[in-house]
């Protein structure tokens, strides 16, 4: 890699002590998903970047590497879950360890794994006017170093969620509990769950992936929900895929067939969501009826209090959620927590609920951009206080990118159209000679009504709802809005004016 080591040349300006710094044209953060796909982009469209990728973690795969629990899967297809460049070949929904290999591919197609550094933590970032550089604060977690890096751009790829630590509710009597908790993002590997006695409490992907995942070893497993999920069945297979297959179409044109076609059916189907909720709603409960019979109350156990699509949906391949239920091996309790104590939990209805070991499938601790303490010129940078660019920028911040995907559509489908649009943003600061991009409101945008991040009454998990005060707020009108829909990204990103004067070159 074409690294320039140098003596640091802002040191005055960022107050920050003599060291050596290695500087780069692009520094990625993470080496997830969306980081993998912003190196392989960079490198394909504009190949005289340099550039680096650092990451935390010892190796690469972000999501697909820290969640170790029984049955770790995707719950959105691969073929739109996978990169637009790389055919996906197997079936659908697909374990972590397949994700890491197709990862793994890329890494080796395109040469990427000599960009990478890992056990690479960033812990701040201050962007220096004088320079017109980022510097980066950086402990090498194996040898405890402080590094400095440089960078003229910051492509933040960091997800949205600590790794090192899910979100677990503090109830009361915790302390009590003579059994074992476990979150499932810290699944301890020796975990051994053999005849025990389980609740997994949680409502959503991860507690309907464990429960099918641990029925067969365990006593009992129990999941417990306040309040229920939807959910899809259905084959973990894609019949156009297989048809295709069958008469040797070549694997490029089957991914991207097949997205063209899951795109339209889940468009579809949103657009459904929204004119006709309860037909939607009696056709998902009917999938749930059909595995478990008329005289489970699904009434009570599957039928959420919102909407369709106001959350995601989790998809129940081959049902094994519900055949776990049917075998009497699992059930579904719905009730709340009043307390834990020394057996188990007491539940708000009386009902205690003994249990060996207590799985909190409960979520997430929102990161904003990573953790990192940014600041321009010295002065900290308070996101909540900007206005995003297209869900991809900020007002006020230079020179920095951040991929944030679809909640409902797959989070990857934004990797690839956020890398082209920062492409060809590099190309046009080439054009101009501009070395700084910032985002800032022009006349016609002072005070418009902004709105948060994400529109609570839209899409509302608990990890966005308790960190939404931290994040970015939006405009009313482009580009100042986080759009949430690809199919509508698909066509203005590509579209969009870099000289409407909302991004000032210097
Ligand atoms: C169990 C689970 C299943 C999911 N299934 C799906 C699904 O099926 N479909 C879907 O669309 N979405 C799914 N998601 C959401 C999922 O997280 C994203 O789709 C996607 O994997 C996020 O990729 P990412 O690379 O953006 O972020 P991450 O996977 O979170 O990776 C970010 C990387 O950045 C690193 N990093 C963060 N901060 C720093 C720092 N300061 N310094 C250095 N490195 C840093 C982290 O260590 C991490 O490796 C799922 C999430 C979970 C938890």
């Amino acid at each position: 890699m074409t690294t320039t080591a140098t003596a640091e040349p802002s040191a005055r300006a960022s107050s920050m002590p003599e060291r050596s710094s290695e500087t780069f044209d692009m520094l990625i953060v993470g080496a997830g998903i969306s980081g993998i796909g912003a190196a392989w982009h960079l490198k394909t469209q504009s190949p005289a970047t340099r550039f680096v990728i650092l990451e935390t973690q010892d190796d690469f795969g972000g999501t697909w590497r820290t969640h170790r629990y029984p049955g770790i899967r995707s719950d959105s297809d691969l073929y739109t879950f996978g990169y637009r460049f790389k055919p996906w070949t197997g079936a659908p929904i697909a374990s972590a360890d397949k994700i890491l290999s197709y990862m793994q591919e890329v890494i080796d197609e395109k040469d990427l794994a000599r960009h990478i550094r890992y056990r690479h933590r960033i812990d701040s970032a201050n962007w220096s006017g004088e320079d017109r550089l980022w510097h980066l604060e950086v402990t090498r977690l194996d040898t405890n170093e402080s590094l400095r890096f440089s960078t003229r751009f910051l492509w933040m790829c960091q997800g949205y969620y600590r790794h090192a630590q899910g979100y677990t509710p503090e109830w009361p009597g915790m302390d009590r509990f003579k059994g074992q908790i476990v979150h499932p993002q810290n699944w301890p590997e020796d975990l051994d769950l053999s005849g025990k006695r389980v609740v997994v409490i949680g409502s959503g992907a991860t507690a309907a992936t464990i429960v099918p995942a641990v029925t067969a070893q365990c006593g009992h497993v129990t999941l417990l929900q306040r309040s229920p999920t939807y959910f899809i069945t259905g084959r973990n297979a894609n019949v156009l895929a297989d048809t295709l297959r069958e008469l040797d179409i070549d694997e490029t044109w089957i991914h991207e067939i097949v997205r063209r076609k899951i795109l339209f059916d889940q468009s579809v189907f949103t657009r459904r969501c929204e004119t006709e909720p309860e037909v939607v709603t009696r056709e998902l409960l009917g999938g749930v009826k059909a595995y478990l019979g008329e005289d489970y109350d699904v009434a009570r156990h599957f039928t959420p209090r919102y909407a369709p699509w106001k959350q995601r949906i989790a998809f129940i391949p081959d049902g094994d959620l519900f055949r776990g239920i049917r075998s009497g091996k699992a059930s579904v309790v719905t009730d709340e927590i009043d307390t834990y104590n020394e057996t188990g939990l007491l539940l708000k209805s009386g009902t205690q609920l003994d249990a060996d070991v207590i799985i909190t499938a409960t979520g997430f601790n929102l990161n904003v951009l990573g953790d990192i303490a940014f600041s321009i010129d010295g002065k900290p940078l308070d996101f909540a206080s900007t206005v995003s660019y297209r869900g991809l920028m900020f007002t006020g911040v230079p020179n920095m990118l951040w991929v944030f995907g679809y909640f409902r559509a797959s989070w990857t489908l934004r990797v690839d159209i956020v890398a082209d649009f920062i492409c060809r943003l590099l190309k046009e600061m080439e054009a101009r000679k501009a070395t700084v991009v910032t985002p800032a409101l022009r006349p016609q945008d002072q005070g418009m009504p902004l709105s948060p991040w994400v529109d609570p009454g839209n899409f509302n998990p608990g990890y966005i709802m308790r960190g939404l005060h931290l994040l970015p707020r939006q405009g009313d009108r482009q580009p100042w809005k986080h759009g949430q829909d690809y199919m509508t990204e698909k066509d203005e990103l590509p579209a969009a004016d870099l000289g409407d004067g909302a991004l000032i070159f210097k």
